[in-house]
């Protein structure tokens, strides 16, 4: 392996204002790089924005060497490399999907008696074929291998959210390769995966290093959607700031979702385009390529909207269907505000989507249920993971913390700052059962009785929105119990409206009114609904 000078903050500060102009190193980038130039291996997790390439991309430019960079995604690793190139870097990468003469150009240059490439990008599964093996060994062997970095190393975990089989025959490089420092990073921060991670590349004794995962810039909020009478206009509204549509991205579960969705948005006045995988790749690349150059400002999409989409001022990322854990949600949502600015996550939560991706979550189980035994632990994780969102969504407590306490950070009390709507409306939200029961018996008291949906949420609203004015009509043929178990949404119909402003004898009496219009409309088909939170009155 290269010797390297010992370089001191200093100089790797000079390094990074002369080739990316920055001044200074953020959280435990310096950490993580001098640990690289020291020869340790390192763990490295940061959330998404944090800025992880600069740990690998800093000791290309350090050491006499070549860093090998390994990366899932060939997208991931053009727009890293072209990004460079544009710096003056010389880095390449690899891949099935170029041309011969290109390939043909980077080999002979590796072969050359100085290479003139610094980072190496490859995916995976090259790294795996025997092939490139030999030609990492002969690197190795001459002296020019400085560092291996494996980018998004929670692929190699089951544990991880996007786990990849080829992830796991990076085991090899350790072996063929011993003498070089291995770096992985991730923003995946479930510590099963750093288990896996550590395990599988044979990391020796590394350095663990870990920055929170708060986005402070992030403004956390869930909307009911069956309490919203028309979601489509209150995601319009959402997309608009002060009238202006602002660089969005809306995840939905399906594609037809994303279809339709895109098509409602588009006639509303809001350009928008449908992602994904469903479209072909021109397609897709079009899509990107015009959000990114604001050419359209909202992406309605799946999942496959994901890793490696760089566009830093994104000021909204809604998920208009619930996701299927709180790290997916972490990922998706964490892709909003990247520039540190102002930024939203929004999601639309209704029951509905709730049924349906435990439907979708425990189909999967039955699937791989012949392949493992049913203590396996990772057969119940799809379920256990779900349940964690969906308190996210129904619980009565800040949102950054549920996130937090999510990857296992402790949380004081002040850290969410009112920036999340559970701690800016404290009292709307409460699914405390002692808490439903004691509103319960404020109700009876009133003279009203209160009515219990089957339905485990309850009405989360901003007190100035139009929770409070909505009046609307709607099919309703619910089935309504007195489940103590459920939460206390009062779903009345009524024929008036209550103010935002209503004093709380006011709002009791158009309550009142409400359930009498109720009992009076029970039965028919149409009637006018709106949402009271229990613990709001
Ligand atoms: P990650 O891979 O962790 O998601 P990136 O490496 O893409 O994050 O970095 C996110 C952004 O932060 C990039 O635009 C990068 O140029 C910038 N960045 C990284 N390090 C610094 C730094 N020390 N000072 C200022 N900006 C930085």
């Amino acid at each position: 392996r290269p010797v390297n000078d010992h370089l001191g903050k200093e100089s790797l500060v000079k390094v990074l204002k002369q080739h990316f102009g920055y001044s200074g190193f953020r959280g435990k980038q310096l950490e993580a790089i001098e640990a690289s130039l020291s020869g340790r291996d390192c763990f490295c997790l940061m959330p998404t924005g944090g800025g992880k390439s600069m740990c690998y991309q800093i000791p290309a430019l350090a050491t006499s060497g070549i860093v090998l960079v390994i990366s899932p995604l060939i997208a991931l690793m053009e727009n890293q490399v072209m990004a460079l190139k544009a710096r003056g870097v010389r880095a390449d990468f690899l891949s099935s999907t170029q041309l011969a003469c290109t390939k043909e150009k980077i080999h002979e240059d590796l072969n050359s008696e100085n290479p003139s490439v610094k980072l190496l990008y490859v995916t995976p599964e090259l790294v795996a074929t025997s092939g490139f093996t030999v030609k990492l060994i002969n690197l190795y062997n001459r002296g020019l291998l400085s560092l291996i970095a494996v980018d998004e190393a929670h692929c190699i975990s089951t544990w991880g959210h996007d786990f990849r089989p080829s992830y796991r025959k990076l085991s090899y490089l350790r072996v063929h390769i011993p003498g070089v420092p291995i770096i992985a990073l991730t923003a995946t921060a479930v510590s099963r995966v750093q288990e896996d991670v550590i395990k599988s590349l044979q990391l020796r004794n590394p350095l663990i290093l870990r920055t929170s995962f708060n986005r402070p810039n992030i403004y956390y909020e869930v909307r009911f959607k069956d309490l919203l009478g028309d979601v489509y206009t209150d995601l319009s509204n959402l997309l608009k700031s002060s009238g202006q549509v602002v660089c969005s991205i809306v995840y939905c579960l399906e594609r037809s979702t994303c279809d339709d969705l895109s098509l409602h948005l588009s006639k509303n006045g809001i350009s928008s385009a449908a992602y994904h995988a469903g479209l072909n790749s021109k397609m897709r690349s079009t899509v990107l390529d015009d959000w990114l150059s604001s050419r359209i400002l909202v992406v309605v999409a799946t999942v496959a909207f994901g890793m490696g989409i760089d566009r830093k001022d994104v000021r909204v990322v809604c998920h208009f269907n619930i996701p299927k854990s709180m790290e997916a949600f972490y990922q998706e949502s964490g892709r909003a505000g990247r520039d540190q600015q102002p930024s939203r996550s929004v999601l639309y939560y209704g029951l509905d989507d709730h049924k349906r991706m435990e439907f979708i979550l425990s189909n999967g189980i039955k699937k791989k249920s012949p392949y493992l035994s049913s203590s396996d632990e990772l057969l119940k994780k799809p379920l256990t993971d779900f349940k964690q969102m969906v308190d996210y969504c129904e619980g009565s407590g800040c949102r950054r913390r549920k996130i937090l306490q999510n990857f296992g950070e402790q949380v004081s009390a002040s850290l969410c700052q009112k920036s999340c709507d559970a701690c800016k409306y404290p009292s709307l939200l409460s699914t405390n059962l002692a808490d439903r029961k004691r509103n319960g018996n404020i109700f009876k008291k009133r003279g009203l009785t209160p009515v219990f949906l089957q339905r485990s949420f309850v009405a989360a609203s901003d007190p100035s929105s139009e929770y409070w004015n909505r009046e609307e009509e709607e099919d309703s043929n619910e089935d309504i119990s007195e489940s103590e178990d459920e939460a206390l949404v009062i779903e009345c119909s009524a024929k008036s409206k209550i103010s935002s402003k209503a004093t709380l004898d006011e709002k009791f009496e158009a309550l009142q009114r409400a359930e009498e219009s109720y009992y009076q409309n029970k039965g028919r088909k149409k009637q006018v609904k709106f949402g009271l939170s229990g613990r709001n009155i």
